[in-house]
């Protein structure tokens, strides 16, 4: 059986990557902080599919959780290799830097970005042993442009794309790759409270996306055909540009 963990992958774009990554014959471990039931909806969406899965829950802003999990999950499974790793969790806590919370900045900072640090540090060891592996991660255009009023999402995020730069060139030779995807404006939880009428004006493609057009890029870039695919980041904003 080949593993991808998928986190944040109960809702959203997190939850149209892990069926689609299941279509390329992956168990998928559906990683989620919460929300219980969603978390079911989607396992129970997979194994509809035909594929399989299973839950595993914890916040991938505490680093403890994320340890006590991962070796866990390992000492269950000393055979296995997680080959596939994304991670797509993230928050949003917008304000202007003026009156941002010191508590929000360090929130988006610790659940966007250390947590890239502490899932991949703990997973691509046996990747680089196993002389293959797939590292994608959901940044935004707010860490390429940066945004007004997301100081803090934007620092996560372009931190992110730096560091997965940085990890592509350290692990190229041992066929595991690392890639960014960067979506724009896409209709989720997240943008619930967005007005899509007023912002469309902004996309020359005149809507929001929708995940699974995110949750397609993200299969390919995780698949072996993205084989020479290392260090990038794919624009996903329907025209967006910076
Ligand atoms: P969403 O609908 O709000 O879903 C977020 C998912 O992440 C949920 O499954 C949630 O689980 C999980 N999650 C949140 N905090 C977590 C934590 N601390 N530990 C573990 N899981 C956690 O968000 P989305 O719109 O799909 O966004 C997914 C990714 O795309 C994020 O990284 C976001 O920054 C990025 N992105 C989104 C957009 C957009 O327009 N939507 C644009 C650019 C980038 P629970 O349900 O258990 O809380």
């Amino acid at each position: 059986m080949k593993f991808a963990l998928v986190t944040g992958g109960s809702r959203g774009i997190g939850k149209a990557i892990c069926l689609k990554i299941a279509e390329l014959g992956y168990h998928i471990l559906v990683n989620y902080r919460s929300n219980n039931q969603e978390a079911e909806d989607t396992l129970n969406q997979i194994k509809t599919l035909g594929g399989s899965g299973e839950l595993m829950k914890f916040d991938v802003s505490n680093s403890d959780e994320i340890r006590a999990s991962l070796d866990k999950w390992k000492e269950n499974n000393p055979e296995s290799v997680i080959e596939v790793l994304i991670n797509n969790a993230g928050i949003r806590k917008d304000a202007l830097i003026v009156w941002m919370k010191d508590e929000d900045w360090k929130d988006v900072l610790n659940t966007n970005l250390d947590s890239f640090y502490y899932i991949t540090k703990h997973l691509v060891q046996d990747m680089i042993v196993n002389r293959y592996g797939r590292i994608v991660n959901v940044v935004s255009l707010s860490g390429i442009k940066g945004l007004p009023g997301q100081t803090n999402y934007s620092a996560a995020k372009g931190g992110v794309i730096a560091a997965s730069k940085a990890l592509a060139q350290e692990i190229a030779k041992k066929n595991v790759t690392v890639n960014c995807v960067a979506p724009g404006f896409i209709k989720t939880d997240m943008t619930q409270e967005l007005e899509e009428k007023d912002l469309k004006r902004l996309i020359p493609m005149s809507r929001f996306g929708n995940a699974e057009e995110v949750a397609d890029v993200v299969a390919f870039l995780a698949s072996p055909k993205a084989s020479y695919v290392t260090g990038e980041v794919v624009s996903i904003n329907g025209g967006l540009y910076t």
